[in-house]
Order: C-alpha cells, then structure tokens, then sequence
C-alpha cells in the first residue's frame, strides 16, 4: 500500500514544487499530528481545473491561443502518464486522492458489484458507498478546518465517508461553463473556500464522438475550449482574484482513434459473461464457468489481451479491488471492445489514450 501511494504523491508534489504552492495545498500526505489534522497553513486559495479529454499534443496542432499564451507564461508540464485505466472517473478520483485505481476503488466509469448485484454508472451512484474507499482531497482539507468547493468535479456531488463538500453544486451537463466559474468564484469570495475544483466535458464529449483528428470539428471545439479558459482568466482578473490565488489547469486523460471494434458476442453466448465498461478496456464477469469464458476470449482477436484478475501486469495497479473484474480485456490502440455493434450505436468510436496535458499557475 505504502509504495502505491507513494508513487501518486510524488507527482501531486512535483506539481506543488514546480509552482511554489506548496502552502496552499492542503497536506494531505501526513494529515495527522498525534491524532489531531494541521490546520491549513496557505492564505492561498487553490482552484484545479480540469478539462475532459484533453489530449496532451492538442496544443501542438490545434489553434489555441489562450493555452498558448499560457504555456509561455505559467509552468508548463509537456504531458502526464494517467493512472490505469484511462477513464474518466478512475483519473478524476485518483488525481482527488493521490491513489492508483485499486487503491481508492472506482475502478472504471461503470462497474459491477456482484456481492449486492449491483451496478455502479455516472448518473446512478449516490448514496451507495462506493467512494467511501478514500478520502478525497476536498474532505481533507474539509477536516483540517479548510473550506472545499466544487463544480461538478466527479465525485464531489455525493456523501463521502458521511460527509458533504461544503461548497458543492449538483452535477447537471446542461449548466453553462460560465455558470460554474461564477459558483467557484464565489465558493472563494463567500464562503471562504481554500480548495475548489472545476470540470468541464470537452474536448472529451466531442473528441469520443468525431475523434481527436477530424482537424474540422475538433478545431472549433477547442476554441471553445480555449474561449473557456479565457473567460475564467478574465472573470478571476475582474474578482480581484488573479494573482492571489494558485490555479492548476489539467486533464483526466487523453484521446486516441478507435478505426475497428472486436465485438465479444461473436465469441461467447452473451448469456455467458457481464459485460462492464467497453473501449478500449473492458471488463468481463463471467456468469458460471471462468475459464470457459476466458478461454473463448483469448480465442477472440488477436488485437485483445485477455487477463484473469490475478495476472493483470503489475505495473498497472489494477489488481487489488474486488471491484475489478475476473478477467480484465486491453484492445491494441486503435482497437475498440463492445458486447456488439448492435448494441453499441456510437457513430464513431474514440478511445483513451495514455497522456495528458497539465499547465499549472501560481500567484506572482
Ligand atoms: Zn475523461
């Protein structure tokens, strides 16, 4: 456990290092003295942004002048590795407790639980306990006696461990980018937050759509993006609060073409196995006999590799969680996974890739 963690907090630490903003981070790595939490030492607070989806080469070919503005400007990190696997709710939770996938427990965007048969999705998940396996940064800080606030950053809208961010709002996609900037600023200015954080959908919604090389659409969608960004620089500058509080702008994961799709029932009876999760990783529960299923699997294509649990490589943490699924399949890139084409409609297929951007602001 102690090493897993480790590996996580050296890179939060780097991040707070390269930006001197180590005090206005809530120390969450040894938030304990003789029993007691340290109070929040900074006078800073610390607002971390995340934009979905932003592939770390985007700014190499995309027309972003805000960003680039920015890279000039700020500390710049070329691109990250995000924890396995490459899903959005995994990375928004790991980056939240500094903790690999098996080790805070939301192991993918949908899961299954087959002790209470039960299923964990985005939209359907509160109140179930499922991120009760860590404690989140906003809750530590929360208990050190700082302030958290949150615009819809995954997991910030339910109880966790019992608790309620003090500064939350209600995840709803249609709530304009604009609206959720305002909420945070003003869980600084009212409430007195010290920690808040902000997500958005895009790049990722448009990229899983229309994928990260149609140059067309993706252009004028990260403009949009960039838009963004611009408008939260200009609203901090008109709150007095530019320069007076650190700023982290990051991504969850990246973004690769899925060109061609393995469709598992053309494999297996469907009656045999839970399907959980789809591209490009994906899990199966097998709903009598294990090897049957994985054997049929490993038959399947030879773009996928198959893993029962306990041989799912190491190096990607992804083993020790009853969460995580008997046997676990990786697509090449390039290659998608779906229970069959049928069933799964997406117009064109996108997946994750393993890199994202990270820009990162202090005060002056
Ligand atoms: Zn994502």
């Amino acid at each position: 456990m102690a090493l897993r963690i480790k590996g996580i907090f050296i890179l939060l630490l780097f991040q707070c290092v390269e930006i001197f903003c180590w005090k206005a981070v809530p120390s969450v790595s040894n938030p304990t003295t003789h029993g007691k939490r340290k109070p929040p030492t900074g006078r800073h607070p610390l607002l971390l942004v995340s934009f979905d989806g932003f592939r770390w080469d985007y700014l190499d070919h995309f027309h972003l002048p805000t960003f680039a503005k920015l890279q000039q400007q700020w500390a710049h990190v070329e691109k990250l590795q995000p924890a396995f696997i490459s899903k959005t709710f995994p990375n928004h939770n790991s980056i939240m407790t500094g903790l690999y996938v098996e080790s805070h427990g939301i192991v993918a965007n949908s899961m299954y639980d087959d002790e209470h048969n039960t299923y964990f999705t985005p939209g359907r998940h509160n109140g179930t306990g499922w991120w009760d396996d860590a404690e989140p940064l906003w809750l530590s800080n929360q208990l050190s006696g700082g302030v958290s606030g949150s615009a819809m950053w995954p997991g910030t809208g339910v109880h966790v461990r019992g608790a309620e961010i003090a500064c939350g709002m209600r995840y709803n996609r249609s709530v304009p980018f604009e609206d959720r900037v305002r909420h945070c600023v003003a869980c600084i200015t009212d409430k007195k937050a010290n920690f808040v954080t902000l997500y958005w959908e895009e790049p990722d919604r448009s990229g899983h759509h229309y994928g990260p090389r149609n140059s067309t659409v993706m252009q004028k969608v990260l403009s949009k993006v960039d838009d963004h960004l611009a408008f939260l620089l200009s609203y901090l500058s008109d709150k007095e609060l530019l320069g007076h509080i650190n700023v982290i702008v990051t991504s969850d994961h990246g973004m690769a073409d899925v060109e061609q799709v393995i469709q598992l029932d053309s494999c297996l009876d469907p009656q045999m196995y839970i399907f959980v999760n789809n591209n490009p990783i994906a899990g199966v529960w097998p709903r009598h006999d294990l090897q049957k299923v994985f054997n049929l699997l490993t038959e399947c294509s030879k773009y996928l590799k198959v893993y029962k649990k306990a041989e799912i490589p190491s190096e990607y943490h992804y083993k020790d969680h009853r969460l995580i699924p008997p046997i676990l399949l990786v697509a090449e890139q390039g290659w998608g996974i779906v229970r069959n084409a049928t069933l799964n409609k997406s117009p064109r297929f996108s997946s994750l890739r393993r890199k994202l951007l990270l820009v990162l602001r202090t005060r002056p």
